[in-house]
C-alpha cells in the first residue's frame, strides 16, 4: 500500500485533481473491488458509491455479464476498423439498439470513446451540416452558464464553468453562454437565449447545446416548460438543438433518456457514461433522420472525422449487454421508483435538519443544498467549505459522494447505481443525516 501511494505520487497525474495536493498527501483511497452499489478499498473499507463513481456505473459494480461480453468479443475479434466501408457486428447492433430506444427521429449513431469526444463530434457535425448547405457562417455554439460538456477543445469551450477554460489560456471562438434557468425563471433564461442568438444574428448560430439536467453544475433540474421553450426558440430561428445526455441517458433520470421527462426530442443527442455503465469507454452522437439525410446527400468526399476507437467492437458488445440488462431488470422503472423514495428522504432531512435548503431529484439524479438559513436561502461563506465538510463526514461513514461549490452555493450531489433498493437508499440517507448533523453541530448551528 505504502509503495503504491509513492508510485502514484511519482508517476500518475490524476484527472481533475489538485496536482499539488496529490503530491503532498498522495492518494486518499485506492479502490480494489466493486460489487453492486459498493466499492472496497485496498484496506478492506467498504463504501456506498453514491455517485455511481462519475455518474456512470448505472447498473452497479461487479456485473460478470459485462466482463463476459467483453471477453467473448475480445476472443473473437478484439478490434478491427470501422473506417470508411469497413464495419463489424457489435457496432451495427449497438447503433440499431440505440436508435430503437432513442425517441422520435433520432436514428443514426456516430460512436466515440466518451462524452467530451461526443460533444466535440456534435459541434463539428452541426457546423459541417451548415457548411454543406452553403451556410458556412453558422458556426456559433450557444450553451448555458453552469453547463458542463467535457474537456476537449470544443466541449471545454461549450462548458459554462469558467474554471475549465483556464488551462488552455482561453476558450475557442464562436462559443457563447446564455443564462441557466436555475438562477432565474424560464422567461428570463429564454430571453437571455434569444438575446445571445440575436447578438450577432441568428444566421451565425449553428446550434444550441444544453444538458436536460445540468449535472456537474450541481444537478440543476430545469423548470417543466424550459426545454420545450428552448426547442421552440431553436425552431423559430432555424437553429439546431443538441441535448447532452451524457449523464442523463440510460435510466439515470427514471426514463431511458432525460429528455423523455419533458417530452422534448432535439435534432441530436450526445451520450457516453451509462451506455456501458463505465465498463468500457464509449460514447456517441445520435442524429435525426433529417440531419442524416443531409449528411448523406450533401457531404462531398470523405467525412474527415473519426476516432480509431469509434465503434470499438468490445466496447459495443459491452454496451449492448448493458442496455439488455437495463431492460431485462426494469432498471429504468427502478430508477424512477427509488428516485422518488430518495427525494422523499431528502425532504424528511430538510424537515429534521437546520442547514438543509432546496432538495431535488429526477429519478436517481438528485441534490441537497446546504444553507445558513433555509427560510431566506442565505448561503454559507465559501470559506467555511460546508459541502466539503459534509463530503468528508460522509466519507468517514462509508459513503462516496460529490460536492459542488459554485459561487457560494454548497450542493451535495447524488447519483447512485440504478440497481439500488429501498434498504440501501435508507442506509445512504441515514448516513447523510448523521453527516449533516455532525457538520451542523461543528458550525454551531444546533
Ligand atoms: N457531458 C456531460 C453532461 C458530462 O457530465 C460529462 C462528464 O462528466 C461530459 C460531457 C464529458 O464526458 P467525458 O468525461 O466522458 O469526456
Amino acid at each position: 500500500m505504502e509503495n503504491l501511494i509513492e508510485l502514484d505520487k511519482k508517476h500518475f497525474i490524476h484527472p481533475t485533481s489538485s496536482i499539488q495536493q496529490q503530491q503532498e498527501k498522495g492518494a486518499k483511497v485506492i479502490f480494489e473491488q466493486g460489487e453492486g452499489i459498493y466499492l472496497t478499498d485496498k484496506n478492506g473499507n467498504a463504501y456506498i458509491d453514491a455517485m455511481s463513481s462519475l455518474w456512470n456505473v448505472n447498473i452497479g459494480h461487479g456485473r460478470k455479464e459485462l466482463a463476459e461480453a467483453a471477453a467473448k468479443q475480445m476472443e473473437k475479434l478484439a478490434f478491427s476498423s470501422a473506417f470508411s466501408t469497413f464495419s463489424h457486428e457489435p457496432a451495427i447492433k449497438l447503433a440499431e439498439k440505440i436508435a430503437s430506444i432513442a425517441p422520435g427521429h433520432l436514428n443514426a449513431v456516430f460512436f466515440t470513446s466518451g462524452g467530451s469526444e461526443s460533444n466535440d463530434s456534435a459541434i463539428k457535425l452541426v457546423r459541417h451540416y451548415w457548411r454543406i448547405q452553403d451556410q458556412p457562417n453558422r458556426r456559433k455554439i450557444i450553451s448555458l452558464k453552469r453547463g458542463y460538456h467535457g474537456v476537449a477543445a470544443g466541449s471545454t469551450s461549450a462548458t459554462g464553468i469558467p474554471e475549465f477554460w483556464g488551462m488552455a489560456g482561453h476558450m475557442m471562438t464562436d462559443f457563447t453562454h446564455a443564462e441557466s434557468p436555475y438562477e432565474s425563471s424560464t422567461e428570463q433564461a429564454i430571453a437571455s437565449l434569444r438575446q445571445v442568438i440575436e447578438a450577432d444574428g441568428a444566421e451565425k448560430v449553428a446550434a444550441v447545446l444544453v444538458e436536460p439536467v445540468q449535472g456537474a453544475g450541481g444537478v440543476l433540474i430545469p423548470p417543466d416548460d424550459y426545454l420545450q421553450e428552448v426547442k421552440n426558440v431553436c425552431e423559430e430561428y432555424g437553429v439546431l438543438f443538441i441535448l447532452d445526455e451524457v449523464i442523463t441517458g440510460f435510466g439515470r433520470t427514471g426514463k431511458m433518456f432525460g429528455m423523455e421527462n419533458w417530452g422534448v426530442v432535439p435534432d441530436m443527442i450526445t451520450f457516453a457514461k451509462g451506455v456501458t455503465s463505465g465498463y468500457f469507454p464509449l460514447g456517441g452522437v445520435v442524429v435525426s433522420d433529417h440531419i442524416h439525410e443531409v449528411l448523406k446527400e450533401k457531404s462531398k468526399g470523405t467525412l474527415f472525422h473519426g476516432f480509431t476507437y469509434s465503434g470499438h467492437p468490445a466496447a459495443a458488445a459491452v454496451g449492448l449487454r448493458n442496455i439488455e440488462i437495463i431492460e431485462q431488470e426494469n432498471l429504468v422503472e427502478n430508477s424512477r421508483k427509488m428516485g422518488s423514495f430518495m427525494l422523499e428522504g431528502f425532504r424528511k432531512l430538510k424537515g429534521n435538519l437546520d442547514i438543509v435548503g432546496e432538495v431535488r431529484a429526477v429519478g436517481l439524479l438528485g441534490a441537497v443544498e446546504l444553507v445558513q438559513d433555509p427560510v431566506t436561502n442565505k448561503h454559507f461563506s465559501p470559506d467555511l467549505q460546508v459541502a466539503a465538510q459534509v463530503i468528508e463526514a460522509l466519507h468517514e461513514r462509508g459513503v462516496i459522494c460529490r460536492a459542488v461549490s459554485y459561487g457560494d452555493s454548497d450542493i451535495i450531489c447524488f447519483a447512485p447505481p440504478i440497481i439500488i433498493d429501498e434498504n440501501q437508499v435508507n442506509t445512504m440517507l441515514e448516513k447523510l443525516h448523521d453527516s449533516i448533523l455532525t457538520v451542523q453541530k461543528q458550525l454551531g448551528v444546533a
